[in-house]
């Protein structure tokens, strides 16, 4: 699929958001998958090098973002401190031009919807443009998506670190970031069942009750779960999924759940001993769980 310009415009500010919040595996894949669309996009290949680990990838980065746009002045200044060079004076002053007008004074961060939604005329005078949302055109609106530039309305904008979003670039970036193929899910399920299986029925049938057990369980269940949910995303080639940290808990559940068996239905029967034996298991699968959800993500 041929990646449109707003598709790689809303991809790089996903990108630079990563890199901003120091996500730069995340940021590295976005760049990645830019530039394996779109091998001659400059910012990407600036980005990139702001992101990658080894100085020679990143000298890499650098050139060829500078053979596509020589006068970059991120691209040149990066170079020359990889290198240890000054950055020439006229490469700064252009790199603060640049700062400020990608941050200007916020003209009005808060939205009032409902000011905007009442009042029926357009301030005579003012140097904003009136616009209405695109996805409810009557309703006023200042603000447009950052991504798509189409004005959207306060009910409609989601707030992101770097400006307003309307719900539709924000779920175009959603399935970039969730780039997970169908067949992973078969994938995870087996994977994280197997292994689930396998820690189960040790917990089930050789760890029961005791101080000591709780005791070990809260200690090893979050490196077990973890351990799950590294190997299965390792399986599944490192990609994200939706639903995948869900489904490989319901797997983590399943693998309790079948070794257990008797036990439960002993306690359905109405042997209640039975449940004291369960409260083990159930701690594992709170805390593995959540490492493995968490690992997941
Ligand atoms: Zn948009
Ligand atoms: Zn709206």
């Amino acid at each position: 699929m041929a990646f449109t310009e707003p598709r790689i415009r809303t991809l790089l500010a996903q990108a630079a958001r990563n890199a901003e919040y120091g996500k730069n595996a995340a940021a590295e894949s976005t760049y990645r998958q830019i530039l394996s669309e779109a091998p001659d996009t400059a910012e990407a290949w600036l980005g990139l090098a702001g992101v990658v680990g080894g100085a020679t990838e990143k000298r890499a980065a650098f050139e060829r973002a500078l053979e596509l746009a020589p006068d970059l002045p991120a691209a040149i200044a990066g170079l020359a401190r990889l290198d240890g060079r000054p950055v020439p004076p006229e490469v700064e002053a252009a790199l603060a031009a640049a700062e400020a007008e990608k941050n200007p004074p916020e003209p009005e961060p808060e939205i009032r919807t409902d000011m905007v939604e009442e009042s029926t005329a357009p301030h005579v005078g003012e140097a904003s443009e009136v616009l209405f949302c695109y996805r409810h055109p009557d309703r006023m609106t200042a603000l447009r998506c950052y991504s798509c530039g189409r004005p959207i309305c306060g009910s409609c904008a989601v707030k992101t670190p770097v400006g307003y979003i309307c719900p539709q670039c924000r779920r175009e970036a959603e399935d970039a970031f969730f780039n997970s193929r169908p067949l992973d899910y078969l994938v995870a399920a087996l994977v994280s069942l197997t292994i689930s299986l396998l820690a189960g029925y040790l917990i089930v049938h050789y760890l029961r009750g005791g101080f000591l057990f709780f005791f070990l369980i809260f200690f090893f269940g979050g490196a077990i779960g973890g351990a799950i949910g590294r190997i299965t995303k390792r399986a599944i080639g490192g990609r994200r999924g939706r639903y995948l940290p869900g489904l490989v808990v319901a797997m983590m559940i399943l693998g309790v759940a079948i070794p257990a068996w008797p036990i439960i239905l002993a306690v359905l029967m109405g042997n209640l001993g039975g449940l004291l034996s369960l409260i083990g298991p159930a701690i594992y699968l709170f805390v593995a769980g959540g490492a493995a959800y968490w690992q997941m993500r």
